[in-house]
């Protein structure tokens, strides 16, 4: 589960403020009981007392005068308790109330991650995704296959748009089992409204709840990213560009969208091409076609693109899976 420094230091922040809320929710609760329950606070005083005078005896080794403290400490507790009840108020009511009992709020259980540090960096990583509330709708529990043609098949592959979908769902699952450090990068060719944005959520779901990091951007968003991490003096888009580099999946949605600005497409290529260096693979979409693209781009982008990237060309749309995947769906 590698994280970036950005978000590795985010999840250490939201530990630290659920300790700290543990706290001040004990305090509020201890303060509210002394008032409501008297002599409540000095019994806890006295057990407090208790507890350090039974400690000395013990490694002093007093044995008598530790059994009777043992002895005193249980008879106040016991009273502690009946006081409590007495009130109506819980038996655990002065005591520090983990959101998670397991760790204790602390992350980690006998130096292993805990369940809930796993689901603390999952939501991060859904809410850093962009596209968390699309992933809840376009996910493989939701893909559907029979919207695709079983019957017209393709001239050049000579397949049914049905058969060719299932086979690259199963690509796509086998992209995901290669994470991390075994997934190649992956480029979904074809007309809009054919799935392909789909697609490429379903994979950042499953990726995400592995709690890997993703990173979807549509072409426009990346290159504005790319150009203010060159640009910023500053350096304060270094932190953005530097996920657009460590992301364990980057998405580039739409690539080709981007032409309507003026760019020049050397970030897009020092971009791509240290996220290959970096074993770090990327998906990119796209309604050019493999032609189309070696007219825009340069020749080093193109020929990058062809030897690194499994190239998927999505079956051209009839109206039903335009219907499913087009405008909302892409
Ligand atoms: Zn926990």
């Amino acid at each position: 589960m590698p994280l970036t420094n950005a978000q590795y230091d985010e999840i250490g922040r939201i530990y630290s403020r659920r300790q700290q809320r543990d706290l001040e929710d004990q305090q509020q609760r201890i303060r509210r009981a002394y008032e409501q329950v008297p002599g409540l606070k000095e019994i806890e005083e006295k057990i407090t007392d208790l507890t350090c005078e039974r400690g000395r005896a013990m490694l002093a080794g007093q044995k008598n005068e530790a059994e009777r403290t043992a002895g005193e400490l249980l008879n106040l507790r016991a009273s502690k308790k009946k006081m409590l009840a007495d009130a109506g108020l819980a038996a655990d009511e002065l005591e520090i109330r983990y959101e998670c009992p397991d760790c204790r709020d602390t992350g980690y259980v006998g130096g292993e991650i805990c369940h809930c540090r796993k689901k603390a960096v999952m939501d991060l990583l859904y809410k850093q995704s962009t596209i968390g509330d699309a992933l809840q709708r376009e996910n493989f529990r939701t893909f559907r296959f029979d919207v695709f043609d079983k019957e017209k098949r393709d001239p050049q592959t000579g397949r049914t748009g049905y058969e060719t979908m299932q086979e690259y769902v199963r690509i796509c699952r086998d992209f995901i089992d290669g994470f991390p450090g075994q997934a190649d990068n992956l480029l979904f060719t074809g007309q809009a409204g054919t799935g392909k944005t789909f697609l490429s959520h379903c994979i950042a779901e499953e990726l995400i709840r592995r709690c890997f990091s993703v990173l979807y951007l549509p072409a426009p968003k990346l290159f504005e990213r790319l150009a203010d991490s060159t640009f910023r003096r500053d350096g304060s888009g270094m932190e953005d560009a530097d996920d657009v580099m460590t992301c364990d999946l980057l998405i580039i949605d739409d690539l080709g969208t981007e032409l309507a600005n003026s760019f020049t497409s050397s970030p897009l290529f020092t971009c791509i091409n240290e996220r290959i260096l970096g074993k770090r693979p990327t998906l990119i979409s796209t309604n050019l076609s493999m032609n189309e693209m070696a007219g825009f781009y340069t020749d080093r982008i193109t020929s990058r693109l062809m030897g690194s990237y499994r190239i998927l060309r999505f079956p051209d749309r009839d109206i039903r899976v335009y219907l499913r995947f087009g405008e909302n769906g892409k």
